[in-house]
Protein backbone atom coordinates (compact mmCIF):
# COMPACT_ATOMS: atom_id res chain seq x y z
CA UNK A 1 0.00 0.00 0.00
CA UNK A 2 1.57 3.40 -0.84
CA UNK A 3 2.39 6.37 1.41
CA UNK A 4 3.58 9.63 0.50
CA UNK A 5 5.18 11.53 3.70
CA UNK A 6 5.27 15.32 2.90
CA UNK A 7 8.21 16.26 5.68
CA UNK A 8 9.17 19.77 6.56
CA UNK A 9 8.84 21.00 3.06
CA UNK A 10 10.02 24.62 2.06
CA UNK A 11 9.22 25.70 -1.63
CA UNK A 12 9.46 29.22 -3.26
CA UNK A 13 9.13 30.14 -6.57
CA UNK A 14 10.69 33.24 -8.71
CA UNK A 15 12.73 33.14 -5.37
CA UNK A 16 9.58 34.17 -2.81
CA UNK A 17 9.52 31.49 -0.35
CA UNK A 18 5.55 30.46 -0.12
CA UNK A 19 5.67 26.86 1.52
CA UNK A 20 7.20 27.19 4.76
CA UNK A 21 7.24 23.86 6.57
CA UNK A 22 4.69 21.43 5.25
CA UNK A 23 3.96 18.56 7.52
CA UNK A 24 1.34 15.98 5.59
CA UNK A 25 1.28 11.60 5.19
CA UNK A 26 -0.91 9.74 2.77
CA UNK A 27 -1.45 6.77 2.97
CA UNK A 28 -3.29 4.12 0.39
CA UNK A 29 -6.87 3.97 1.14
CA UNK A 30 -7.11 7.62 2.75
CA UNK A 31 -8.55 10.54 1.80
CA UNK A 32 -7.38 13.92 2.30
CA UNK A 33 -8.81 17.18 1.77
CA UNK A 34 -6.89 20.54 1.57
CA UNK A 35 -8.79 23.70 1.87
CA UNK A 36 -7.15 27.51 2.50
CA UNK A 37 -7.83 31.02 1.07
CA UNK A 38 -6.19 31.91 -2.15
CA UNK A 39 -2.53 32.23 -2.69
CA UNK A 40 -1.79 30.25 0.23
CA UNK A 41 0.89 27.99 -1.16
CA UNK A 42 -1.88 24.85 -2.35
CA UNK A 43 -1.25 25.05 -5.62
CA UNK A 44 2.35 25.40 -4.96
CA UNK A 45 2.46 22.19 -2.88
CA UNK A 46 1.30 20.06 -5.59
CA UNK A 47 3.39 21.38 -8.16
CA UNK A 48 6.49 21.17 -5.84
CA UNK A 49 5.73 17.27 -5.51
CA UNK A 50 4.98 17.08 -8.91
CA UNK A 51 8.38 18.66 -10.07
CA UNK A 52 7.46 21.54 -12.18
CA UNK A 53 10.66 23.39 -13.39
CA UNK A 54 9.52 27.27 -11.55
CA UNK A 55 8.65 25.97 -8.05
CA UNK A 56 12.27 25.20 -6.05
CA UNK A 57 12.06 23.38 -2.81
CA UNK A 58 14.80 24.74 -0.45
CA UNK A 59 14.28 22.33 2.35
CA UNK A 60 12.56 19.36 3.55
CA UNK A 61 11.85 15.83 2.20
CA UNK A 62 9.18 14.12 -0.19
CA UNK A 63 8.86 10.44 0.28
CA UNK A 64 7.10 7.83 -2.12
CA UNK A 65 7.45 4.51 -0.68
CA UNK A 66 10.28 5.70 1.36
CA UNK A 67 11.77 6.60 -1.79
CA UNK A 68 12.83 10.35 -2.53
CA UNK A 69 10.68 12.06 -4.77
CA UNK A 70 12.60 14.81 -5.19
CA UNK A 71 16.18 14.13 -6.73
CA UNK A 72 13.38 11.99 -9.25
CA UNK A 73 12.85 13.78 -12.90
CA UNK A 74 8.66 14.31 -13.71
CA UNK A 75 8.33 11.33 -15.65
CA UNK A 76 10.01 9.42 -13.08
CA UNK A 77 7.53 10.63 -10.44
CA UNK A 78 5.02 9.93 -12.66
CA UNK A 79 6.17 5.99 -13.51
CA UNK A 80 6.50 5.75 -9.73
CA UNK A 81 2.72 6.39 -9.51
CA UNK A 82 2.46 10.09 -8.70
CA UNK A 83 -0.42 11.85 -10.29
CA UNK A 84 -1.24 15.75 -10.69
CA UNK A 85 -4.48 17.05 -12.05
CA UNK A 86 -3.47 20.75 -12.42
CA UNK A 87 -5.73 23.61 -11.25
CA UNK A 88 -4.95 24.94 -15.11
CA UNK A 89 -4.22 22.13 -17.74
CA UNK A 90 -1.96 23.37 -20.32
CA UNK A 91 -2.94 22.05 -24.14
CA UNK A 92 -0.86 20.64 -26.17
CA UNK A 93 -0.59 20.94 -30.23
CA UNK A 94 0.02 17.39 -32.24
CA UNK A 95 -0.74 14.73 -29.83
CA UNK A 96 -3.87 13.40 -29.55
CA UNK A 97 -5.74 12.63 -25.96
CA UNK A 98 -5.69 8.93 -26.48
CA UNK A 99 -1.44 8.74 -27.98
CA UNK A 100 -0.82 10.97 -24.77
CA UNK A 101 -2.31 8.66 -22.46
CA UNK A 102 -0.90 5.50 -24.39
CA UNK A 103 2.45 6.85 -24.08
CA UNK A 104 1.96 8.25 -20.38
CA UNK A 105 0.30 4.36 -19.35
CA UNK A 106 2.46 2.59 -21.19
CA UNK A 107 5.85 4.48 -19.63
CA UNK A 108 3.61 3.46 -16.26
CA UNK A 109 3.71 0.16 -16.69
CA UNK A 110 7.14 -0.65 -18.16
CA UNK A 111 8.87 -1.91 -21.00
CA UNK A 112 7.80 -5.45 -21.95
CA UNK A 113 4.52 -4.90 -19.80
CA UNK A 114 2.78 -2.31 -22.27
CA UNK A 115 -0.91 -2.45 -23.32
CA UNK A 116 -2.24 -3.73 -26.63
CA UNK A 117 -3.12 -1.06 -28.69
CA UNK A 118 -6.19 -2.60 -29.20
CA UNK A 119 -6.97 -3.75 -25.43
CA UNK A 120 -5.93 0.19 -24.57
CA UNK A 121 -8.70 1.88 -27.08
CA UNK A 122 -11.23 -0.05 -26.00
CA UNK A 123 -10.66 0.62 -22.12
CA UNK A 124 -10.18 3.91 -22.92
CA UNK A 125 -13.79 4.39 -24.53
CA UNK A 126 -15.24 2.22 -21.21
CA UNK A 127 -13.93 4.90 -19.31
CA UNK A 128 -14.68 7.88 -21.80
CA UNK A 129 -18.43 6.35 -21.19
CA UNK A 130 -18.14 6.14 -17.94
CA UNK A 131 -17.65 10.29 -17.75
CA UNK A 132 -20.24 11.07 -20.38
CA UNK A 133 -17.27 12.27 -22.58
CA UNK A 134 -18.26 11.91 -26.36
CA UNK A 135 -15.66 9.19 -27.75
CA UNK A 136 -14.25 12.02 -30.62
CA UNK A 137 -12.40 13.20 -27.51
CA UNK A 138 -9.53 10.73 -27.73
CA UNK A 139 -8.77 11.82 -30.99
CA UNK A 140 -8.73 15.66 -29.80
CA UNK A 141 -5.53 17.36 -29.75
CA UNK A 142 -4.66 17.12 -26.11
CA UNK A 143 -7.19 19.59 -24.11
CA UNK A 144 -6.47 21.84 -27.03
CA UNK A 145 -9.97 24.03 -27.44
CA UNK A 146 -11.82 21.83 -24.41
CA UNK A 147 -14.09 23.64 -22.09
CA UNK A 148 -12.69 24.38 -18.53
CA UNK A 149 -15.12 21.72 -17.86
CA UNK A 150 -14.02 19.47 -20.20
CA UNK A 151 -10.13 19.70 -19.33
CA UNK A 152 -11.41 18.68 -16.10
CA UNK A 153 -13.04 15.89 -17.18
CA UNK A 154 -10.08 15.17 -19.18
CA UNK A 155 -7.87 15.13 -16.13
CA UNK A 156 -10.15 12.67 -14.20
CA UNK A 157 -10.14 10.20 -17.49
CA UNK A 158 -6.35 10.73 -17.78
CA UNK A 159 -6.41 9.47 -13.75
CA UNK A 160 -8.73 6.39 -14.24
CA UNK A 161 -6.49 5.39 -17.12
CA UNK A 162 -3.18 6.06 -15.54
CA UNK A 163 -4.47 4.59 -11.72
CA UNK A 164 -1.78 6.16 -9.79
CA UNK A 165 -0.97 4.92 -6.02
CA UNK A 166 -1.10 8.41 -4.84
CA UNK A 167 -3.30 11.35 -6.60
CA UNK A 168 -3.16 14.99 -6.33
CA UNK A 169 -6.54 17.00 -7.65
CA UNK A 170 -5.84 20.71 -7.24
CA UNK A 171 -9.46 22.54 -7.58
CA UNK A 172 -10.96 19.63 -10.01
CA UNK A 173 -14.29 21.35 -9.32
CA UNK A 174 -13.71 24.72 -10.22
CA UNK A 175 -15.99 24.84 -14.14
CA UNK A 176 -18.22 22.29 -13.25
CA UNK A 177 -21.69 22.23 -13.03
CA UNK A 178 -23.32 19.80 -10.25
CA UNK A 179 -23.95 16.95 -12.42
CA UNK A 180 -20.54 17.27 -13.94
CA UNK A 181 -19.23 17.20 -10.70
CA UNK A 182 -21.03 14.31 -9.63
CA UNK A 183 -19.89 12.43 -12.75
CA UNK A 184 -16.48 13.27 -12.10
CA UNK A 185 -16.54 12.34 -7.95
CA UNK A 186 -17.75 8.98 -9.37
CA UNK A 187 -14.18 8.51 -11.38
CA UNK A 188 -12.74 9.87 -8.56
CA UNK A 189 -14.07 7.50 -6.19
CA UNK A 190 -13.93 3.97 -8.28
CA UNK A 191 -10.15 4.44 -7.88
CA UNK A 192 -10.53 4.10 -4.01
CA UNK A 193 -9.38 1.73 -2.13
CA UNK A 194 -6.26 0.04 0.19
CA UNK A 195 -3.74 0.80 -2.89
CA UNK A 196 -4.58 4.51 -3.90
CA UNK A 197 -4.41 7.31 -1.17
CA UNK A 198 -5.85 10.69 -2.79
CA UNK A 199 -5.19 14.49 -1.92
CA UNK A 200 -7.80 16.79 -3.10
CA UNK A 201 -7.30 20.67 -3.04
CA UNK A 202 -10.80 22.73 -2.83
CA UNK A 203 -11.84 25.73 -1.91
CA UNK A 204 -15.61 24.38 -1.75
CA UNK A 205 -17.32 21.84 1.20
CA UNK A 206 -19.19 20.88 -1.89
CA UNK A 207 -17.01 18.85 -3.33
CA UNK A 208 -16.21 16.79 -0.01
CA UNK A 209 -20.07 15.84 -0.35
CA UNK A 210 -18.87 13.83 -3.58
CA UNK A 211 -15.61 12.46 -2.35
CA UNK A 212 -16.15 11.94 1.52
CA UNK A 213 -12.91 13.11 2.84
CA UNK A 214 -10.48 10.83 6.09
CA UNK A 215 -9.10 14.37 6.98
CA UNK A 216 -9.02 17.93 6.11
CA UNK A 217 -6.21 19.85 6.33
CA UNK A 218 -6.29 24.15 6.55
CA UNK A 219 -2.82 25.80 4.54
CA UNK A 220 -2.76 29.27 5.56
CA UNK A 221 0.99 31.04 4.58
CA UNK A 222 2.42 28.02 3.46
CA UNK A 223 1.93 25.60 6.04
CA UNK A 224 -1.11 23.21 7.62
CA UNK A 225 -1.95 25.03 10.35
CA UNK A 226 -4.87 23.06 11.38
CA UNK A 227 -5.85 19.61 10.80
CA UNK A 228 -9.58 17.55 11.53
CA UNK A 229 -12.24 15.53 10.19
CA UNK A 230 -14.75 16.16 6.99
CA UNK A 231 -16.76 18.13 10.40
CA UNK A 232 -13.73 20.99 9.68
CA UNK A 233 -14.64 21.61 5.86
CA UNK A 234 -18.40 22.24 7.10
CA UNK A 235 -17.39 24.42 10.00
CA UNK A 236 -15.27 26.82 7.59
CA UNK A 237 -18.07 26.75 5.00
CA UNK A 238 -20.10 27.81 7.49
CA UNK A 239 -17.99 30.50 9.19
CA UNK A 240 -14.71 30.97 6.29
CA UNK A 241 -11.25 31.24 7.57
CA UNK A 242 -10.80 34.53 9.45
CA UNK A 243 -12.07 32.89 13.18
CA UNK A 244 -9.10 30.59 12.66
CA UNK A 245 -6.41 33.29 11.47
CA UNK A 246 -7.62 35.35 14.69
CA UNK A 247 -6.93 31.78 16.87
CA UNK A 248 -3.33 31.65 15.30
CA UNK A 249 -2.56 35.35 15.20
CA UNK A 250 -2.39 35.67 11.61
CA UNK A 251 -2.13 38.91 10.29
CA UNK A 252 -1.79 39.25 6.28
P1 LIG B 1 -3.17 28.72 -3.86
O1 LIG B 1 -3.15 27.53 -4.77
O2 LIG B 1 -3.24 28.38 -2.42
O3 LIG B 1 -4.22 29.70 -4.25
P2 LIG B 1 -0.56 29.25 -5.04
O4 LIG B 1 0.28 28.13 -4.58
O5 LIG B 1 -1.07 29.21 -6.43
O6 LIG B 1 -1.76 29.47 -4.00
O7 LIG B 1 0.23 30.61 -4.86
C1 LIG B 1 0.94 30.93 -3.68
C2 LIG B 1 1.74 32.20 -3.91
O8 LIG B 1 2.76 31.94 -4.86
C3 LIG B 1 0.94 33.36 -4.46
O9 LIG B 1 1.42 34.52 -3.86
C4 LIG B 1 1.25 33.33 -5.92
O10 LIG B 1 1.13 34.60 -6.48
C5 LIG B 1 2.66 32.82 -5.95
N1 LIG B 1 2.90 32.03 -7.17
C6 LIG B 1 2.43 30.79 -7.42
N2 LIG B 1 2.83 30.35 -8.63
C7 LIG B 1 3.57 31.33 -9.16
C8 LIG B 1 4.28 31.49 -10.40
N3 LIG B 1 4.31 30.53 -11.33
N4 LIG B 1 4.94 32.66 -10.60
C9 LIG B 1 4.93 33.64 -9.66
N5 LIG B 1 4.29 33.53 -8.49
C10 LIG B 1 3.62 32.42 -8.22
MG1 LIG C 1 -6.31 29.38 -5.86
MG1 LIG D 1 -4.32 27.03 -6.39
Amino acid sequence: SPVLQINDLYASVEGKQILKGVNLTVRGGEVHAIMGPNGTGKSTLASALMGHPKYEVTGGTALLDGENLLELAVDERARQGLFLAMQYPSEVSGVSNANFMRIALNARLGEGHEMPVLKFHRELQKKMKALSMDPSFAERYLNEGFSGGEKKRNEILQMTVLKPRIAILDEIDSGLDIDALRIVAEGVNSLRGPEFGLLVITHYQRLLQYIVPDYVHVMMQGRIVRSGGRELALELEQRGYDWLKEELGIVD
